[in-house]
This record gives C-alpha cells, structure tokens and sequence, in this order.
C-alpha cells in the first residue's frame, strides 16, 4: 500500500515550518507522489498562521511551481483552525476563493476570542472528569458545526488536541462529505478510533503532516492504523494499493 498525494504539509509561511516551497515540490517528486496540497496553519493561529495578506503570494507561488513541474499537481490548500462552537474557522471568502483545498483542525494556538474557555478546558482535560467531559461535548459540538457550516475537504488529526465524541463526528463527517484524516505524526485517528468511525459512511486519508522535507509523503505509522482496524483500502481517499 502506498499514498499517491499527500494533502497535509507545511511550508515556510506557517510559523513552524522552514520548508521551502520548491524544495517541497521535488521531494513530492522524488518519492513519486502525483498530488500534494500545501496545508498552512490559518491566519488566527497565533505565531504559526499564515499570515492573510501572504495567502495571495503563495498562490502565485503555486501556480508557478505547477507550470514548472507538470509530472505533480499542487494545491493550495489551508489548516484552518475551528474557532467555536459555532463552527467558524479561519478561512475568510477571498482565501477560499484562492484555494483548491481545505483542512481544519482544532489548535491550541489559534485565537479563540470568547471561545477561550475551550483552550483551558482541552489543556486541563486529563485532570479532572468533569472538566473532561465539558471539553468533550464542547470540541464535538465545535467540530460537527465547523463540518455543518463550512465545505471541508478533511477534519486534521481528529481527536489529538482534546476529547471527541467520535461517533459524532464520524456520523456527521459521513452527512456532510468531509473526510476524517488518519494523521502519521500526531497518533489520531488511532486504531480504535478508526475501528468506531468504520461504521458509518465516512472516507478516509492520510497524511504526513510533515513540517520537514524529510516527513513529506511519510505514513508508514498511518498504513498500520489501517491495517489493525482492518479498514477498507478502498474507503481511503489516496491509498494505492499495489
Ligand atoms: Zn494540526
Ligand atoms: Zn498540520
């Protein structure tokens, strides 16, 4: 089994990446990948998102590496954070009128305005049931709305930054079309998460999340998540299976 794109990865415009975008493109290349998307942190995560007047730049960059490089196709795409419970995330009309392809994924970085209470309750979550359980119902609810009120192609390493309720959002990722990542470096979904999120409609894809050159197209820990769970190869968006 191998990845034919990888649709999670940083650049250089995201606060934790140095990785320039050229670069990217030939070692997507070199390892035989056919589609990549450049997935930035959005604009409202603090230190590490893009910044909104660069989205434009990047853009042309991309444009010009798809006219340089036609063996591989790359798509602009976003990590835009989910803001509240609303579902609001990052991404504003003009940044998705750029884009080919959208992410979103809960941060702890990302600015939360009145929605802070989140961020505290994620961080203290291990500590205390209840404040468990309020996070829980709070990052479900934040998820399945983002997925209700906005089109997302994926919901990034669902589960790794604060408790789900992942039938839930499995449930609804399967209603709205969005697909459930199964992410190499951050461990969700995990083998039994995949095992409950198996028994509704849903696809899948995984992704390296690399931040690195050397990560870009790396799933090798993802194939094994897959494998455990006896999922479908079939209901993985960009497994090849050889
Ligand atoms: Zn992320
Ligand atoms: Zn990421």
């Amino acid at each position: 089994m191998r990845i034919r794109g990888d649709y999670h990865m940083h650049s250089r415009y995201s606060g934790d990446s140095n990785n320039d975008l050229e670069a990217i493109v030939q070692r997507a290349i070199e390892i035989g990948l056919e589609e990549i998307a450049i997935t930035d942190h959005g604009p409202s995560h603090n230190g590490y998102g893009i910044k909104r007047i660069e989205y434009g730049v990047l853009r042309r960059e991309i444009d010009h590496l798809n006219e340089k490089y036609p063996q591989i196709k790359v798509l602009l795409g976003l990590e835009a954070n989910i803001l509240g419970v609303d579902g609001r995330i990052d991404l504003d009309e003009e940044m998705r009128g750029m884009n080919d392809w959208v992410n979103a994924g809960y941060h702890f970085g990302s600015n939360l305005k009145m929605d802070y209470k989140i961020h505290l309750d994620n961080i203290f979550s291990k500590f205390s049931k209840k404040i468990h359980n309020r996070a829980l119902k709070t990052n479900t609810e934040a998820m399945i709305s983002a997925m209700r009120n906005n089109k997302i192609n994926m919901i990034t390493h669902p589960g790794a930054k604060g408790p789900i309720d992942i039938a839930a959002v499995a449930k609804a990722a399967a209603e709205t079309g969005t697909m459930l990542e199964i992410n190499n470096s951050h461990g969700h979904l995990t083998t039994d998460e995949i095992v409950i999120a198996m028994q509704f409609p849903v696809k899948f894809v995984l992704n390296s999340d690399a931040h690195k050159i050397e990560d870009i197209g790396k799933v090798e820990d993802s194939i094994s998540r897959v494998i455990e769970a006896g999922l479908d190869p079939k209901r993985v968006y960009n497994i090849i299976e050889e």
